[in-house]
């Protein structure tokens, strides 16, 4: 099986056209709009749109006759839709204009290859079994817009709740040009972030004695979060802790009242993120009450480990090596420190997110810009293989006893 040159073809120019004009967070309505008018082309698919988010659901039924006391599986296929705030510099003859956003991450292609697929089994619906939800997803990057979308009722969006669920992510680095790369169990970091105010009483540099000096306090806590996490965790389960942000004060004679830092948390298990989050609260609690000062804990980000179920994955692979050959699946030795909302979907259905190696020709993966650089290049000679690949997860599921 191929897919068609015709739509490889149209999958790669409206890949292009998205580039061209990257949009942020929950609200993308120029890519909302290019994604309904692409799918209007397809027959019988059932579409509808978020509220609150450019977020767009799509329904293909199979037409695939199903033997009795059976019922056709849902299979859920997610393609991420938005941009980042960085000003690309690939040169490339379609970088936005004007500057300021970038697909840096290569969710274009997502949502090209997500596109593309339901247009490859729609022409195929007759032997697909399966009910395929297309989750076009915004607000990867920010706003938890997976969340959001389940909320909404994506699960549901076929009638029973999804059986299972696939996400592919492209890599301008690091993979392969069009190796797929994954491993059962987790695969992305969790990461929570937490804004931590110290609260003490300023007051005149040198008399700290008549005030509450939030600044060593905080100080404190920075190298104790490294203690916590070198000390209270298995080593063979790593966490990282850093505080990128730390704030207080204005000048050398003034004590400050308050003190600030940012910390972000990365976990590989759910069990140490489940642990973490409520050490390094007591950690931050109990330095400011040795000191008598009281402090804030604020959550400023959570997402999920992205677990993969090892039944799906097995499935993924078995996909991927009948495609395109044993050597096109690589398995991940260790799971990857970036996060990822799709976690969230895994959370509740068994599936795996899948890497796609898409570094440019002739460029060293190793040495290629990663990822949300401003000198990504994603080369989309993949999105064939990716159209191929998520279509043929969805006409490989078979029909689920009742
Ligand atoms: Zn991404």
């Amino acid at each position: 099986m191929s897919i068609p040159a015709e739509l490889a073809a149209d999958v790669i120019a409206f890949r292009r056209e998205l580039h061209a004009h990257p949009e942020l967070d929950l609200e993308l309505p120029k890519t909302q709009a290019a994604v309904l008018a692409r799918l209007a082309g397809i027959e019988g698919l059932e579409v509808s749109t978020g509220e609150g988010m450019s977020s767009v659901v799509a329904v293909l039924r199979g037409e695939a006759p199903l033997p009795e006391g059976t019922r056709r599986p849902v299979v859920l296929l997610r393609g991420d839709m938005d941009g980042l705030p960085v000003t690309e510099e690939t040169g490339l003859p379609y970088v936005p204009d004007p500057a300021g956003t970038m697909h840096a991450c290569g969710h274009d292609l997502h949502t090209a290859g997500l596109y593309g697929a339901l247009v490859y089994l729609g022409q195929r619906r007759a032997e697909l079994v399966a009910d395929v939800i297309g989750m076009f997803q915004p607000a990867e990057e920010t706003d938890g817009g997976a969340l959001r979308m389940i909320e909404q009722g994506l699960l549901e969006a076929a009638g029973p709740r999804a059986d299972a669920a696939f996400a592919l992510h492209v890599y301008s680095a690091k993979y392969e040009h069009g190796h797929f790369v994954s491993r059962p169990g987790s695969i992305q970091a969790g990461c929570d972030d937490l804004i931590v105010t110290v609260r003490g009483r300023g007051g005149h540099g040198s008399v700290p004695h008549l005030s509450q000096d939030p600044v060593p306090v905080a100080a404190e806590m920075v190298l104790g979060l490294q203690s916590l996490v070198t000390r209270q965790f298995d080593a063979f389960d790593p966490v990282v802790a850093t505080v990128g942000h730390l704030t207080a004060g204005t000048a050398s004679n003034i004590i400050p009242d308050t003190a600030t830092l940012a910390i972000t948390l990365r976990t590989f298990s759910t069990g140490a993120r489940a642990r973490l989050i409520p050490a390094v609260e007591r950690l931050v609690r109990g330095i400011a009450d040795a000191h008598g000062m009281g402090v804030d804990v604020r959550p400023d980000c959570e997402f999920p480990v992205t677990v993969n179920n090892p039944a799906e994955v097995d499935y993924a692979r078995g996909v991927i090596e009948g495609l395109f050959g044993a050597e096109a699946y690589e398995e991940l030795p260790a799971p990857e420190p970036g996060s990822e909302d799709f976690s969230e979907v895994l959370l509740r259905v068994p599936g795996a997110y899948i890497l796609l190696g898409a570094v440019p020709p002739g460029q060293d993966p190793a040495a290629a810009p990663t990822n949300h650089s401003p000198l990504a290049v994603f080369d989309d000679a993949v999105l064939p293989r990716a159209v191929e690949a998520l279509a043929g997860l969805a006409l490989g599921k078979g029909p689920v006893a009742l």
